[in-house]
Parts: structure tokens; sequence; C-alpha cells
């Protein structure tokens, strides 16, 4: 079980010249190999299920970003709210309040993107650009205060074929936009988008942030 050094330096730089920032998908890997990349300088770490980000947020250094980049429960926000960093995937407004309430109970404020439904699969969760829209303009996201939100997230169809990722990331990115113009945020500046398989596609269209695990780690095995 080893990390793939060759490609973190070699995608570190590529990233770095792009302004991209990486988050290290590290679910179902073991400590010793998120702690290799961190030995290398990585700091932020993307864990898609709460009980194993809980484990390994106790386990490892206190100076890790954990993003909870996974689809999030309700009723589990109040087990990462104490230490999560970002959480990628807020998937409806009842979320939002939840984790609103959990950060105030630990007098925080916790950094949220929506994530968007943007594939052509059903089985993905997220906001549609118009619910997205009506949410902004409603003015209720300011009742949420202790929440702030960075900004969006999505992820594109499970294919080879090029032309339809690139036009769910970039549809992705024109709702991105709009939303900036409305929220006129300061902190409205991240677009996650991209993963192992289609993190170039991601960055030609404008994300900020991707979200790499299988080419870092190894293909995943789940043995259950
Ligand atoms: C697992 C996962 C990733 C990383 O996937 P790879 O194909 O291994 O890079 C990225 N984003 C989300 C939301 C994931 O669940």
């Amino acid at each position: 079980m080893s990390v793939n050094i060759e490609f973190y330096k070699e995608v570190t730089t590529y990233l770095q010249l792009n302004k991209v920032q990486l988050i290290a998908v590290s679910k179902t890997k073991p400590n010793e190999a998120i702690l290799d990349l961190h030995q290398l300088g990585q700091k932020d770490f993307g864990e898609n299920y709460v009980q194993e980000l809980v484990d390994k947020a106790a386990a490892l250094p206190k100076d890790i970003h954990w993003h909870f980049i996974g689809h999030l429960q309700s009723n589990k926000v109040k087990y990462i709210a104490p230490f999560v960093y970002l959480i990628h995937g807020v998937d409806s407004e009842k979320l939002l309040i939840e984790i609103n309430k959990q950060a105030q109970k630990h007098n925080r404020i916790i950094d949220v993107l929506l994530q968007m439904y943007i594939a052509s699969e059903e089985t993905k969760f997220g906001f549609d650009e118009l619910t997205l829209m009506e949410l902004i303009q409603s003015g209720r996201l300011t009742n949420y205060s202790n929440i702030r939100l960075r900004g969006l997230m999505g992820m594109a169809s499970f294919s080879e074929d090029t032309v339809l990722i690139q036009n769910e990331f970039s549809s992705l990115k024109h709702t991105y936009n709009k939303a900036e113009v409305l929220l006129n945020s300061n902190h409205f500046d991240q677009l996650s988008m991209g993963m192992s398989s289609d993190y170039k596609l991601a960055i030609e269209q404008g994300s900020t942030m991707v979200r790499i695990g299988s080419l870092l780690f190894g293909a995943r095995v789940y043995n259950k």
C-alpha cells in the first residue's frame, strides 16, 4: 500500500501553474498513506464517510484540513462540526440549516460548497440552477450566520465522452459565474470540480479545486 509520489509531484506542479488546489481524496485508505503525503507538505484531504473521517481526524496531525466530500446526512453533521474545514457536498437547504445549527453550537463558522447536479445520470445529488438562484435571491442565506458559502461543487457524468464532460463542467462554471455576481461576496471564490479521470478537463473549464483519489493512492478496494 503506497502513495504514487511521482504523480503527486507532477500534479502539484501542474496545479500550482494553474492556481488550482489539490484535495487528496483518502477515503478507504490507511493513515500511513495520508502521513506519506502529509510529509511531502500536503495539508488538504478529502473523506466521504463520517465515522472514518472522525477516526482519522483524531489520529492524524492537527494541521490537516479535512474536507468532507461525500453525501452528508443531516443527523451526522454533529460529528464533524467541531473540526471539518470545508463541506463540499451540501445538496439541500435542510442540510444547510443543520450545519448552521451545529456550527453555532461549536461557536464556529463552517465553510461550505453547494453541490450542483450537473451529470446526465440520475444517481447524483445536488441543486439545480433554478433552485440555487431562488435560494440566493430569497435572501435566506443571511439567516445562516454560522455558515460561509464559499462556492459550488459538482461531479460530471461517469463517461468516456469528453465533450459531454466538458459541457457539464462548462455549465457548472456558468452557474458559478451567475451566483458570484448575485452574491457579490469576497468569500465566494471556490469551484470544486474534477477527479482522477477528468481533472484536466475541469481545470480547462475553470475549476479552483480538484478532488483526486485513485491516481494518488491507487484504486480503492471495497470489501463489505
Ligand atoms: C471518491 C471521490 C473523489 C475521488 O475520486 P477518484 O476518481 O479516485 O479521483 C472525488 N470526489 C468525490 C465526491 C468522491 O466521492
